[in-house]
């Protein structure tokens, strides 16, 4: 398979973004990013967060001297430098390294500071032609509205926002939407808003069945129709370094995910049909 399945014109680049921690990014990206893969799309996930729990739930030992996004935002090494594949068939990451936490500090004096991962991402679509090139890049963020997160903001065409039904989630929300925004102003105009997922939801908690109503009557049909179960495989995966979608395909998580991906490539097509 040699062409870009979904994206002809380069890969589409999905921020994973929520400045709440606990959320559902990171479990988000790596199992969307497993869907997405396991459905023969070409998918990079970029960890943005020093943490670094995309790239541990993915199964990537983090070495001493590893090489990470924190050297591509520097400026000391390409995208395509610190790629790893993940052993997941069409699945790579570029991994985090605890370097990032001094990022913010850095990247303050550099030139271009809010575009290093765009220009990185954008150099790397173009030295990729001879290989089979990404249709999607996930990158997932921290939680906070840092310096990182709008890097992944102006890298981005659009954002996937992950969202927990419990008591604020709205307020949260209409933070970040502001953040969005601003970015798209001031910094970049082609951002959207892919889709807000409602994520560990709880079927006997009424809280959440009421957060789940109020978002949807707010945000009407930006909120995808899948919802991600509270399923305690899903927190046991990456103890074990996969996706849930590896270690459990049958379980509720998996296939709330892979319903989600196919949600998110049929609003894909329908944006590219528009
Ligand atoms: P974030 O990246 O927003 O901080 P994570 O994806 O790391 O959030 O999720 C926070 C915690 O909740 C993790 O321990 C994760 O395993 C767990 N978790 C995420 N989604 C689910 C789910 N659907 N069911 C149960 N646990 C989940
Ligand atoms: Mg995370």
């Amino acid at each position: 398979m040699s062409e870009n399945l979904s994206h002809p014109n380069g890969p589409r680049v999905l921020v994973v973004a929520n400045q709440k921690g606990g959320v559902g990014k990171t479990t988000t990206a790596i199992n969307l990013g497993t869907a997405l893969a396991a459905v023969g799309e070409k998918v990079l996930i970029i960890d943005l967060d020093p943490q670094g729990n995309a790239s541990t739930g993915l199964g990537i030992q983090r070495r001493p001297g590893q090489k990470s996004t924190y050297h591509v935002l520097i400026g000391e090494e390409t995208l395509g430098n610190v790629i790893v594949e993940s052993g997941i068939p069409r699945l790579d990451c570029a991994p985090s390294t605890m370097d990032l936490l001094g990022a913010e500090l850095e990247l303050a004096d550099l030139a271009r500071k809010t575009y290093r991962m765009a220009d990185a991402i954008a150099a790397l679509v173009k030295q990729d032609n001879a290989k089979q090139p990404y249709s999607y890049i996930l990158l997932d963020c921290p939680p906070s509205l840092n310096l990182l997160t709008i890097n992944a903001l102006c890298a981005a065409d659009a954002v996937l926002v992950p969202l927990q039904c419990e008591f604020f989630a709205l307020e949260g929300l209409s933070q970040l939407i502001k953040t969005v925004e601003r970015v798209k102003t001031s910094l970049n105009p082609k951002l959207s808003i892919q889709g807000v997922v409602l994520t560990m939801f709880d079927r006997r908690n009424k809280l959440s069945e009421q957060v789940a109503e109020d978002v949807r009557s707010v945000l009407g049909d930006k909120v995808y129709q899948t919802v991600i179960p509270r399923n305690v495989r899903v927190s046991e995966a990456p103890s074990y370094g996969k996706p849930v979608l590896l270690y459990d395909n049958a379980c509720v998580g998996s296939q709330a995910y892979i319903r989600l991906a196919s949600e998110i490539i049929r609003r894909e097509r329908e944006l590219r049909a528009a």
